[in-house]
């Protein structure tokens, strides 16, 4: 059987009162970076996480200008998990800065705080800290945020939590982003919520939110002249996309809970196929589950990850692999890397598969069924 629409992996999800905040931006003429939309996108967005915040063109964005609140610049070293999506550290390179990567633990695949910690009392020991940590939370399962600030506050190295996947994600009950100085979260078109394309940065400091918003619209100098001090970017999200998220942030709740919902029924539903396991969830967090990832075991079943890969694109379903780690990117062939192997081992057995919140319940059916057909179950 082929599904004869495809089914894919994370399709946007309206929840009904976007149009009309677009409306407004087109019935007032507030068609450009600034306007209500904008304003209110980010009133309602520091509600949730509890800290001042700037709408911007997309996650990338708000992790360059993040990192450079952080002060990376040229000759700097920043660590980051390896395990992640290229966004969380190409802005590192912009900045003339390197990243040494670091491997995942296996309890949430993020990273491993024991290698953190052992790599910080390293750099200190010869008196060489990195600039800053990068933290990413995948998939919607927060790091093991205590250890990883205490290593870091133990050698005062500041922390930038990369929550582009993470929206309604809790660490011990708080929002993750909400921890570290700054942080950064996404609203493309595959997360949890979607402007279409857009992101968000957040800062325990007003000044740095001020900042950055700031950069993002030229540094142009308060005058009337165009004049420049600081170099800045074009980085502003539209008054129209944001009324796009004030829409998505009145259904977040529910989109948590359907991203949930569709991960367990996975998991219940392939519960006897000893080869599949669904992603662990970390007792210290809520995992929203943002994409349905499940581990596959080449010696227990009928198939491998890329097999069933194969199965399901045969039945017209869309899955991917894991993220790719760093240092097998050729991009950073000649980056450290600490560790590796959970890492490799994730992205070689791992399997995102379709986990839209509006993912109906007969195709889902259908990729459960088609699943089962592959594994001979
Ligand atoms: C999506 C994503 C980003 C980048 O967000 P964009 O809005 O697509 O630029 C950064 N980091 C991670 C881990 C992501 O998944």
């Amino acid at each position: 059987m082929i599904a004869k629409k495809r089914i894919l992996m994370s399709v946007p999800h309206m929840g009904g009162q976007e149009e009309a905040f677009v409306k407004e931006a087109f019935t007032t003429n507030w068609l450009s970076t600034v306007g209500p939309n904008i304003d209110a996108f980010e009133a309602e967005f520091s509600q949730i996480i509890g800290l001042p915040s700037v709408a911007l063109g997309s996650g990338t964005a708000a992790m360059h200008l993040g990192l450079r609140l952080l002060g990376v610049g040229p000759g700097d070293e920043v660590l980051a998990p390896t395990l992640t999506f290229i966004a969380s550290v190409n802005p590192v390179a912009w900045l003339g800065a390197r990243t040494t990567f670091i491997d995942s633990e296996r309890t949430s695949w993020n990273l491993d705080p024991q290698r953190l910690a052992d790599t910080l009392k390293a750099r200190a020991k010869v008196g060489k800290l990195p600039r800053a940590v990068i933290v990413v939370h995948l998939y919607g399962q927060s790091a093991d945020l205590d250890p990883i600030f205490e290593a870091c506050d133990a050698y005062d190295v500041p922390v930038l939590e990369d929550a582009a996947e993470a929206l309604g994600t809790l660490y011990k009950g708080q929002s993750v982003g909400a921890r570290a100085p700054v942080s950064a979260f996404s609203f493309n078109g595959n997360k949890i919520i979607t402007t279409t394309g857009g992101g968000m940065l957040v800062a325990k400091n007003p000044e740095w939110v001020n900042k950055a918003r700031f950069w993002s619209t030229q540094a142009r100098d308060p005058g009337i002249a165009y004049e420049h001090t600081e170099a800045g970017y074009n980085y502003r999200l539209s008054n129209v996309l944001a009324g796009i998220g004030r829409g998505q942030l009145l259904v977040l709740g529910d989109r948590v809970r359907r991203r949930r919902e569709v991960a367990f029924t996975y998991r219940d539903a392939l519960a006897d196929i000893p080869a599949l396991s669904l992603m662990p969830q970390a007792s210290f967090g809520q995992h929203t589950n943002w994409l349905s990832v499940m581990l596959v075991d080449p010696n227990k079943g009928a198939v491998d990850r890329d097999g069933l890969i194969r199965a399901l694109d045969a039945a017209n379903i869309e899955s991917r692999p894991v993220w790719k780690p760093m240092h097998l990117q050729p991009l950073f062939k000649d980056a450290e890397c600490v560790g590796g192997e959970v890492a490799e081992d994730l992205f070689r057995r791992g399997i995102c598969l379709p986990s839209s919140s509006n993912l109906a319940a007969e195709d889902q059916a259908f990729v459960i069924a088609t699943i089962r057909r592959a594994f001979g179950a």
